[in-house]
């Protein structure tokens, strides 16, 4: 499988000032992270808010700059495009947003929130673009004489298949959703991930998906990184990493996600026990000053004396790779068989 995109050392700090005394402090959102994203898959982003995978995301399509690091795409480091080849890039790396209703500028209409890509990018003639805007509103589900409609019509599951409608417009390789569900009813999520997988399936897309919760991106992700206080702490296949966790912080993610939201009705009575069991100790510590090293030491179950002074790195083990020291040696508890096939 090729390589669509890759991020090399990439980091992104922003520089925070209190208001009236304090001096200003840095908070490293993203430190450091490597990561290819294959062609044709399903790569998802997961961890906390406030682990840095919204501002990663944003770097990977430069919405915003790094402050070190590379992003390659078809051989040109992206963070160093000029304004004029950074437009054309905006063709082929595609956003969706969190909450549609934000991101969709009210004072206009559906049909011109989908065309106005296809303006910019200088896409077809008028009534080109006219019915490529009914064929992009029918794919994600809704009608043509939609068009017409403005944006606050429309139900939160609705706008967001707006939202994703005008990523689609310019023909993107590879799309980028941050939490593209989370704002929806749990009950809407299906509807709205089966399309972005409908349409990852008609298009040839490349999908990264950003969550803070495992369930969302269990059945979509092909891969899976998970990321604490900025940095990468596991990166595996999903099945791998559902099944058989092989850092602390990913089992406790893992061990959070409430079984009925996924599972059958049968299944609700479980999720008493398995929240229990889903306590991390403590807050994200403080971004700015981030616990030496493992980052993770403060709050991780199975942390030793070594884990406190020394920063593990992100290693290669089996095909996947694991930032813990003791990566080889825990017994860490994933799904089961039932729970993961589900
Ligand atoms: Fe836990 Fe230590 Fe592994 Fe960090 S290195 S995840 S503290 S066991
Ligand atoms: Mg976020």
């Amino acid at each position: 499988q090729d390589v669509i995109l890759k991020a090399e050392g990439l980091r992104r700090e922003f520089v925070t000032q209190k208001p009236l005394f304090g001096k200003p402090t840095v908070v490293r959102a993203v430190d450091g992270v490597t990561l290819s994203i294959l062609q044709g898959e399903t790569f998802a982003i997961v961890g906390e808010s406030g682990c840095g995978k919204s501002t990663l995301a944003r770097l990977l399509v430069r919405l915003i700059e790094p402050t070190a690091g590379s992003v390659w795409y078809e051989g040109d480091d992206i963070a160093r495009l000029d304004p004029r080849a950074l437009r054309d890039l905006r063709k082929d790396l595609q956003f969706i947003f969190q909450d549609p209703l934000s991101s969709l500028n009210p004072q206009m209409t559906v049909g011109a929130l989908i065309e106005e890509p296809l303006i910019t990018h200088g896409i077809g003639d008028k009534v080109q673009r006219r019915a490529r805007v009914a064929d992009l509103l029918s794919r994600v589900g809704l009608i043509p004489t939609h068009a017409d409609r403005y944006p606050h019509e429309f139900s939160g599951g609705q706008r967001q298949r707006i939202g994703i409608a005008r990523a689609l417009a310019t023909g993107p390789r590879l799309i980028i959703g941050d939490e593209p569900v989370s704002a929806l009813d749990v009950s809407i999520q299906a509807q709205v991930v089966n399309i972005l997988e409908d349409l990852k399936e008609a298009f040839g897309l490349t999908l990264v998906v950003i969550a803070h919760d495992l369930a969302v991106i269990r059945h979509m992700a092909d891969r899976v990184a998970v990321m604490y206080l900025g940095e990468i702490v596991e990166l595996a296949r999903a099945e791998d990493l559902f099944t058989a966790p092989q850092h602390p912080y990913t089992a406790t993610l893992l061990a959070a996600i409430p079984i009925a939201r996924v599972g059958s009705r049968r299944e609700s009575a479980r999720v008493g026990p398995r929240q229990e069991r889903a306590q991390l100790d403590g807050d994200l510590p403080n971004p700015t000053a981030p616990p030496p090293g493992c980052r993770f030491h403060t709050r991780c179950p199975h942390a030793q004396a070594r884990c406190s002074t020394e920063r593990p790195a992100l290693r290669d083990l089996g095909g996947r790779q694991v930032a813990c020291h003791f990566a080889e040696t825990l017994e860490l508890t994933g799904l089961d068989g039932a729970d993961a096939a589900r």
